[in-house]
Parts: structure tokens; C-alpha cells; sequence
């Protein structure tokens, strides 16, 4: 009921935008028609007006039916126009209608507008494109692939253009010089991806101005937004290398035993099964043996969840209702010491809602019969404390902790990868989870069913995975930059976002990222018939029901496309279609443009087109002659999503522009959300009493029943993905600091302000540490280390007995010193090398410890997911240490750039050519990044001599993702010239007589 009444409220909140825009819309109508009398000159004309008018202080919201009118008129001058499209030749068609008026209205405002399929999300775009980019800054619009945004930016690039606006977009293989240009035109089109390592390469690693390739953050129009803020979420885009020290595998070590373990739990878990079943089916069952049996299954249920016996036996209703009244029971605090036993029983547990995988004692004990501490981490804390309170030599003591804290590392790395085999094992299933290709591991896309390569698990268990495959480990790596595609979006003045299926997930983007939802109504009528689910026991008796209604549309010509959640799936009914002799063709996302072409065509009669999720989305699929008479499109999915949205996506791809189409989903209770999700509750009441093998259950219940399952998971994975962003604020803080410093050093012309700020920062803490300010002041030896640190640091001859008077003023002596001296640098070295070099000491410092930083990041969140086995909350742990290592992080760059100031020398190019070389051997990682990319990338931007440096490799890195980075030590001293030698300054006088004198 409340649901209900939220429904009908949150219609009636949404036809309130609607009817508040249509005087607007009325407005934009008006102008336009006051337009269709002006020759195109004076309609192009308008761009610069509207331009004009916006410096002399007009606002948007005040151009927006005038720049909103222009467009549509253009887009009617337009009309009957051939024009090139990927190669194509395309009639120009489309005016705007009102309802995308409305659209792109609540685009400018920075709202996510849910316009249905075929709504034509494309053409709306362009109104509040060019509106924003009347401000001068880039208008962006992201694509979910390189093939839209190069189809998108080529055919809205007409109308653009037809105003006397640009348009680029950005491409994978892209050289910088060719990005660069792109993002400075008007519009740009391009995928999350490339935009965020644009961003990551601009500010973690150009290091020069003239290597960045990003104008600004203005205004982004997201396309499918729920797709990249919602299903990438969990993906951070990474660019990394190759880690410096090579780090021993443990998970090679490692696999054997493991392996051993899991065959063995598996032989245990299978007995039990089997001692379940006879207990169960034995005529004259007691309720102890039933009591007993529903014990065994609950253990083999927190052995290995997906065991295939325990499956089978869970078809029979009855007693799948027995264990999941068991599993509820089990699960009250009154039973904890019950299946803390049932656990030790086992070798270890999984548990596949939290995806977390325990060793048992017996477990190990298994593993390491001689030293069953060998997986128990030490308790760190009271060895210290046990240390400290030994008779032992400071040295002694430090000692001490460093081997135990080497042991603690050592073996908190064994238990981690250990329950990341355990996990891979038990867990992840190949052709499911992710496919085998090349030699490699790639992860197929619970969502969508799309192969991502490139893209890895984090935190050890994609090597897990590997070690499992016995496929190539991937080396280490070391992330040089990262960031999330959310923090990325969130860096935009203006943002705004379209999709067919953003309002279940409404209350995500209005908390997380203040986006309010709109849903825009369609054209045309909808007229889409979305019928019952049925339900079967077996997957078995689905896939049979499937192909059967397949069967009989076929029969009849009517086009059908089969929505699938996993390749395998595609792969089974495919199989089944050729067995039944149904031509049809099958998508897994892989070649976009190719799919796109092919989806295109799933609308002819007769035609039967197997896709997954992902596999040709935005493009949309038109009718073929005499369908609309059968029917329409019917769309069938083979199983329910963890989403509604997904669903909603798949339903969507019928119906387009009130034509007539249906859609039904086909579901077993052998699918993954039934089994997880509909325990003890009504719906799994009605089926257990009715259903026997080969039966079909239908009922608007069901669906209902299903749906709030569905919900249910949504909020589960909402909670993870929040929390993950609550990790990752810590991170973006820093980051933005971080960059802030690293461009500001960049883009200024001396960074001779940062340096100097630091090094005041490092004198005030080290007066504070020597005691100055404090009260019976500074005892002698610490006066003599300060003042040796100073001379070793800076050439200002300090001596002890100078160093005295109140704090600030100290201060400020010293720095002026240090001042003095580097203006006799100054002085005698080309102003503008020595501009270079205040730089490159600046941006050094940062990249070195800002690297080593986001490792000992992952780290921590490494090791606090192991913490959080105490009492403390994991978050607020992570902050505060976080802060600490920051903290460090600081003192370390402050550091640095003392140390290397009066030590280096003004050879700029050499070191600027330095950089270069980093920036060609990092490779990229995130969502359909190819590893090459950034290589490719900066390849053109490099200068064609990289100054007597060994270039990493003569050729393009193209056919090699990991390029060894070659180990090049800075020379920090100044090259020893012989006196007679010309000064190396280039003045062209002698060493001597010169910076020699
Ligand atoms: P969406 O992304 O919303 O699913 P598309 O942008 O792919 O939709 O457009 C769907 C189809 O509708 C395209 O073939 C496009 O040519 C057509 N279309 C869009 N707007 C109009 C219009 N105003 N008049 C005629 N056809 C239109």
C-alpha cells in the first residue's frame, strides 16, 4: 500500500516538472518559429550574439529559449540533408519534439532525465550542449563506448557545426596532441574512461603545462548515467607500472595446499549431503533425524554454498523449506556456540553474501600441521609492550620490533591470499564469474554479461584466480595514479545525466550525488505489455520454456530478442535454439560496433537475436515491415536481475516511440536471487505446496513477491557501494591537495613560492622539535644536530651560538638566509632552466612519495579489513591512520624538496625527458581500457630526442602492455667541470672565470 501511494506521489512530483517547463517550452516554440524566417547566415549569426549577450552578464536560464529555439531550428533546416555518419550516409530526420524540449531543459538544470528507449536521448543532448558551451568553456557528453561517442559527435557534429559550433571527440588510441585539440573544442564526446585517465595523466603526470590535454571541468551530460555511476562504481580507474622490488608470490606457494583443502571439504560436504538425503528419505524419519539431517545440510551450506549436490537436493521444496527455517534459526545470537561448532567441523567456512572465506582450526592444522599459529595474526600491540618491557639496548628493542613486525606482515599476507584462493575455489566459477582468454583472466560483468578487459580484481584475488588457472600471475604493480569514476564526475561545475532507469535508483544519486531524477514523459504512448514471470523448479524446465516460446513466435515471424545474464547462458540457449532449428544470432558485447549494426536489424521479421545485457545498448532497434502487426518485439529475459533497473533496461528495449511489443522473464528456483533472496517468505510458501518438476507458476504475487527481493539486494549493494565511497573520500581529500600543490607548480613559471613555503614548514617543526619555544630551553645537543642539518642542507655557514632568540623571529632569520643564498644561485643560472628545475624538484618530491603513498594506502585498507575483527569501527581507523600516513607523506615531500635544492643541477631537458619516460612505461586499468592506451597516448607528445636517455624500447608499445621501466638515477650534484673546461652555463668564458670562480 505505501509503496502504492509513493508510486502515485512520486508521478504526481513528476508531472508538476513537466507542466512547470511548458511555458518554457511554449517560449522555445515561439522564438523558433520567429526564426524559420531568417536566412541560415543570420541564424548562425545567433551563436555569436547569444555569446555576446552571456559576457555582457545575460544568464543561461535567460538565453536558454532563445539558444533551445536555435537548435530546433536548425535541426528543421536541416531536414532532408544527407549526412556522413561512421562512414554512412544518413538522412537527417529529426526535429525536436516537445517532450525533448522538456529534456533538455532538465539536462541544463543538472538533473538526470529518464527518457525511455528510442526517445532519443542523442538529439536532446544537443540542446543544453550548446547552450553551456556558449559560455566558452568544454560542453561534454559521455558515451558508454568509443563507438557512440564517435557515431554520436560525427552526427550531432552536423548540427552543431550548422550553428558554427565544434565538436571533437575523444578516442582509446588517441596521441595527446589529437586530445588536446579535441577537448578544446566547443563539444566534446567521448567514454568515462578516457576522460578520467585524461584527467589522472593531466594532473598526476604531465609534467609540463603543454602536456596537459584537459581545458576545464564545466559541464557533463553522462549518457546511460545509471550504468557508469552505479555498475563501474566499484572499479577505480588506475594507471600503474611495474613495482620497483619484486615481491615473492604467495599465492603459487600457496595453491597446492589450498587445492588439497578444497578437495578434501569438498569429499566432507558431499558426505553429508548424502548422509542428509538417506536420513531424509528414510520411511520412518524421525523429527531428531529430520533435526539432524537439517544440521548436515546447514554445514554443507557454510562449507561450500554452491555445492552442486546441495542444489539438487534443495529442488525439493520441503526440505529446502527445512533448512532455510534451520539457517534463520541458527542464526539468532541464542545458537551461536551451535554453529560455531558446525564451523570447526569444517575445514573452512564461505560466506557468499559477504564474499568472505575462514580457515578453520582444523583447517589449519591442515595446512601447517607443525605451527598452527602459522595463520593466527600476532597480536602486535601487546608484543611491543612486551618488548619495551625487556632489559634490552634500545637497539635491541628496535630490533625486536621490526622482526615482529616483518612477521606480522608476513603472515597477515598469507591469510589474505589464503582466503582469496579460498574464495577464488569456492566461489568464482569460470565461464560465469569471468572466462579464460589468451592465457588471461578476464571478469565478465555480473550486470551485464560484458567480458572487461584489462580490468582486474582488486586485492589479490584476481591472482588468486590466476594461481587457481594456472595462468601467468601478473606482476605487482605499483599505481603511479587512481581515482573513481564518481570522484571524478564530482569534479564538474555541471552535471546532469540521462538513462531509461534511474528512478529505483533515485535515492543513490539525490544522496550521493545531489542529482535529483525526472522522469520525462515518452512521445507517443507507451503501449508495452510486460507479462507475469513464470516460474519453474529447475533451470532445466526454463531453458525448455524458453525455447519453446521462442519457438512459437518464431513460428508466427514475430522478432525475438533474448536477454541473458551471463555469456555461458548465451552460449546453453544458443545450443538449444540450433538443436530446435531456430536461426539467430548471438551478442556478448564484444565488437560495439559490429553488435550495434546487428541490434539494429533485431526488429525484422523472423529475427531472433541473443544478447547480453550490455551487448549493443544505445542503439536502437526498429521495426521491420508487417511486425507491428505480430506484436511488436518481444523481449524475453532468461532470468531476474540483482536490479530492477536491469531489468527495466532489458524490458525497455521494446516498445520504442509507442510501437506494440511485450516482454517476459523465465525464472528457476535453482536462479541465483531465488535461492539468496526468497527464503521462508510468501512466494516460496505458494510454490513449495504446488510445484512439481516440469510445472509452470505464474501470478501477479510473484512478481510483486520478486521485486521486493530485488529491492532488498539493491539496498544491500547501495550500503557497499556507499561505505566504499566513504573509503574513498579519505583518498580524494588528499588527492585534491596533492594536485593542487603538483599544479600549481606546474602552471606557475617559477615554483620558487611553493619551495620556500615548505622549507619554512620544515624549519618551524625542527626549531619546535630542538626545543625552542619551550620553556628552560634548548639543550645543547639538539642546538648541534639542528645546525649540521642546516649547513648539510643549505650553503648559509650557520653556526651554534646564532641560533638563539625567540622562535618566530629565528624563523624568519633563517629563511631569509636561505633566501640569500639561493639568490646568489639565482644569479648566476639561466632563469629559466633554474624555472624548470624549481619544478621538477617540486613535482619530484610529489610523484615519488605520492606513489609510495597510494601503495601503503591499499595497503591499510588491506590490512584494516583484517582488523575489523575487533571492536573498533574499520572506518574511523582507516581515517585516523590515514591521516597519520598523509601527515608523513608531507614531511617526507617537505624533506625532499630541502634536500635537493641547492643540489641540482639546471639541466632541464635531461630532466624533463626524465619524466617523460615514466609517463610512456605506466599502463591504464579501468573499465574497457586498453592497456596500451596511455602509451599510445603520450607516445606523440614526447619530443623526438629524449636527450641521450635509452628510450624504454624502439618500437610503439602497442604489442606490449608491461614495458620495463628502465632505472635511471638522478644526478643530483652538479658534473664536475675541469676549471680550464668552458663554463657548462654556456656563457662561453672558462669554469673558473665563470660559476668556477
Ligand atoms: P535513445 O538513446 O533515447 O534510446 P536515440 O537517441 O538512439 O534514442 O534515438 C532513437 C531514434 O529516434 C533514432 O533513430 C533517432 O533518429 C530517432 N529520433 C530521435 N528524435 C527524433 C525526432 N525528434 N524526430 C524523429 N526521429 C527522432
Amino acid at each position: 500500500m505505501l509503496s502504492f501511494l509513493f508510486q502515485k506521489f512520486a508521478g504526481r512530483h513528476h508531472r508538476k516538472y513537466v507542466e512547470k517547463c511548458r511555458p518554457l517550452v511554449a517560449r522555445i516554440n515561439e522564438h523558433e518559429q520567429a526564426y524559420q524566417s531568417l536566412t541560415d547566415e543570420q541564424l548562425r549569426a545567433k551563436t555569436d550574439e547569444f555569446r555576446a549577450r552571456f559576457k555582457q552578464g545575460e544568464t543561461l536560464d535567460q538565453l536558454l529559449p532563445e539558444a533551445f529555439a536555435a537548435v530546433k531550428n536548425a535541426a528543421r533546416r536541416m531536414v532532408g540533408r544527407t549526412v556522413i555518419v561512421c562512414e554512412h550516409e544518413l538522412t537527417w530526420d529529426m526535429v525536436h519534439f516537445d517532450v525533448q524540449l522538456i529534456g533538455g531543459i532538465c539536462l541544463h538544470e543538472g538533473r538526470i532525465a529518464e527518457m525511455a528507449t528510442g526517445e532519443g536521448k542523442t538529439l536532446v543532448a544537443t540542446l543544453p550542449l550548446y547552450l553551456n558551451a556558449l559560455v566558452g568553456k568544454n560542453s561534454q557528453l559521455v558515451t558508454v563506448n568509443d563507438y557512440l561517442a564517435r557515431r554520436d559527435s560525427e552526427w550531432m557534429g552536423h548540427l552543431y557545426s550548422f550553428l558554427g559550433l565544434t565538436t571533437g571527440c575523444i578516442q582509446q588510441q588517441m596521441t595527446s596532441e589529437l586530445r588536446r585539440e579535441m577537448y578544446n573544442r566547443d563539444i566534446t564526446y567521448g567514454t568515462a574512461s578516457e576522460f578520467g585517465f585524461d584527467y589522472l595523466r593531466d594532473n598526476g603526470m604531465a609534467t609540463r603545462k603543454d602536456d596537459q590535454v584537459q581545458r576545464d571541468h564545466w559541464y557533463c551530460i553522462v549518457d546511460e548515467i545509471d550504468s557508469i555511476l552505479i555498475d563501474e562504481a566499484r572499479t577505480p580507474l588506475i594507471i600503474s607500472g611495474p613495482a620497483p622490488i619484486e615481491r615473492e608470490q604467495p599465492f603459487t606457494r600457496l595453491k597446492p595446499p589450498v587445492e588439497d583443502l578444497v578437495r578434501e571439504q569438498l569429499r566432507l560436504v558431499n558426505r553429508f549431503v548424502k548422509e542428509a538425503t538417506d536420513l531424509l528419505e528414510k520411511k520412518d524419519a524421525t523429527p531428531d533425524d529430520r533435526q539432524t539431517a537439517a544440521m548436515k545440510m546447514l554445514q554443507v551450506k557454510l562449507g561450500m554454498p554452491k555445492n552442486k549436490l546441495l542444489l539438487r537436493l534443495m529442488e525439493t521444496p520441503e526440505w529446502r523449506k527445512l533448512l532455510d527455517k534451520t539457517d534463520v534459526e541458527m542464526h539468532s545470537d541464542f545458537n551461536k556456540e551451535e554453529v560455531y561448532k558446525l564451523k570447526e567441523e569444517l575445514l573452512f567456512t564461505i560466506d557468499e553474501k559477504n564474499h568472505q572465506a575462514d580457515l578453520s582450526e582444523i583447517g589449519r592444522t591442515k595446512l601447517r600441521p607443525d605451527d598452527r599459529d602459522a595463520f593466527v595474526l600476532p597480536d602486535l600491540a601487546s608484543e611491543f609492550i612486551e618488548i619495551e618491557k625487556r632489559n634490552d639496548t634500545p637497539e635491541q628493542k628496535e630490533q625486536a620490533k621490526l622482526t615482529a613486525q616483518q612477521r606480522y606482515e608476513v603472515v597477515s599476507e598469507d591469510i589474505h591470499a589464503i582466503s582469496q584462493l579460498l574464495r577464488a575455489y569456492a566461489l568464482y566459477e569460470r565461464d560465469v564469474e569471468y572466462v579464460i582468454q589468451d592465457g588471461k583472466v578476464l571478469i565478465v560483468d555480473e550486470n551485464t554479461g560484458r567480458v572487461m578487459p584489462g580490468r582486474r580484481w582488486s586485492d589479490g584475488l584476481h591472482q588468486a584466480v590466476e594461481a587457481k588457472e594456472g595462468v601467468t600471475i601478473e606482476r605487482e604493480t605499483r599505481t603511479y595514479a587512481t581515482v573513481t569514476i564518481q570522484n571524478y564526475f564530482r569534479m564538474y561545475e555541471k552535471l546532469a545525466g540521462m538513462t531509461g532507469t534511474a528512478e529505483t535508483e533515485a535515492t543513490e544519486f539525490h544522496e550521493i550525488y545531489k542529482l535529483a531524477v525526472t522522469q520525462i514523459p515518452t512521445n507517443k504512448p507507451c503501449i508495452r505489455i510486460d507479462r507475469n514471470d513464470s516460474i519453474f523448479k529447475t533451470r532445466r524446465d526454463k531453458y525448455n520454456a524458453v525455447v519453446k516460446q521462442i519457438q512459437e513466435a518464431n513460428g508466427r515471424g514475430q522478432p525475438v530478442l533474448l536477454g541473458t545474464v551471463t555469456v555461458e547462458q548465451s552460449e546453453v540457449l544458443s545450443r538449444m535454439l540450433k538443436r530446435g532449428g531456430i536461426i539467430h544470432t548471438v551478442l556478448n558485447a564484444k565488437f560495439h560496433q559490429q553488435e550495434a549494426e546487428i541490434v539494429t536489424r533485431a526488429g525484422q521479421r523472423n529475427a531472433v537475436t541473443i544478447a547480453t545485457n550490455m551487448a549493443g545498448r544505445g542503439t536502437d532497434i526498429k521495426l521491420g515491415e508487417g511486425v507491428r502487426e505480430l506484436g511488436g518485439l518481444f523481449v524475453v529475459g532468461t532470468e531476474r536481475h540483482e536490479s530492477r533497473r536491469i531489468d527495466r533496461q532489458l524490458r525497455g528495449r521494446c516498445s520504442r516511440q509507442g510501437d506494440p511489443g511485450g516482454t517476459k522473464f523465465f525464472l528457476s528456483l535453482e536462479d541465483d536471487l531465488m535461492r539468496l533472496f526468497l527464503q521462508g517468505n510468501l512466494a516460496s510458501k505458494i510454490m513449495e505446496g504446488s510445484m512439481k518438476e516440469g510445472e509452470e507458476l505464474e501470478h501477479p504475487w510473484l512478481n510483486r513477491s520478486i521485486e521486493s527481493a530485488q529491492k532488498k539486494v539493491e539496498q544491500q549493494n547501495f550500503a557497499v557501494r556507499k561505505r566504499l565511497l566513504q573509503y574513498d573520500d579519505v583518498l580524494n581529500k588528499q588527492r585534491e591537495v596533492i594536485y593542487g600543490i603538483r599544479n600549481g607548480a606546474l602552471h606557475s613559471e617559477r615554483a620558487k613560492d611553493i619551495i620556500f613555503e615548505m622549507i619554512e614548514e620544515e624549519l618551524a617543526v625542527r626549531l619546535e622539535n630542538a626545543g625552542f619555544g619551550e620553556k628552560g630551553g634548548t639543550p645543547p645537543t639538539s642546538l648541534e644536530s639542528l645546525v649540521g642539518w642546516l649547513n648539510s642542507h643549505f650553503p648559509i655557514s650557520m653556526k651554534v651560538e646564532e641560533l638563539t632568540g625567540q622562535p618566530e623571529a629565528l624563523l624568519k632569520s633563517l629563511v631569509d638566509r636561505i633566501r640569500q643564498a639561493y639568490g646568489l644561485k639565482e644569479s648566476i643560472e639561466d632563469v629559466q632552466a633554474l624555472g624548470g628545475l624549481e619544478r621538477y624538484i617540486v613535482i619530484n618530491a610529489i610523484d615519488h612519495h605520492w606513489q609510495e603513498h597510494l601503495t601503503e594506502m591499499e595497503e591499510l585498507r588491506r590490512s584494516i579489513g583484517l582488523r575489523s575483527y575487533g571492536q573498533k569501527d574499520p572506518l574511523s581507523e582507516y581515517k585516523s591512520e590515514a591521516f597519520r600516513f598523509f601527515e608523513e607523506l608531507m614531511n617526507n615531500v617537505r624533506l625532499q624538496i630541502c634536500t635537493s635544492l641547492f643540489r641540482s643541477a639546471t639541466n632541464r631537458e635531461a630532466f624533463e625527458n626524465l619524466f617523460s619516460i615514466l609517463a610512456r612505461s605506466a599502463r591504464l586499468q579501468g573499465p574497457t581500457a586498453a592497456p596500451t592506451a596511455l602509451a599510445a597516448a603520450t607516445q606523440a607528445a614526447l619530443p623526438p630526442d629524449v636527450g641521450g636517455v635509452p628510450s624504454p624500447r624502439g618500437e610503439p608499445a602497442a604489442s606490449e602492455p608491461e614495458i620495463k621501466l628502465p632505472t635511471i638515477t638522478i644526478r643530483r650534484e652538479a658534473p664536475k667541470v675541469g676549471r680550464n673546461e668552458p663554463c657548462p652555463c654556456g656563457s662561453g668564458k672558462k669554469f673558473k672565470n665563470c660559476h668556477g670562480a
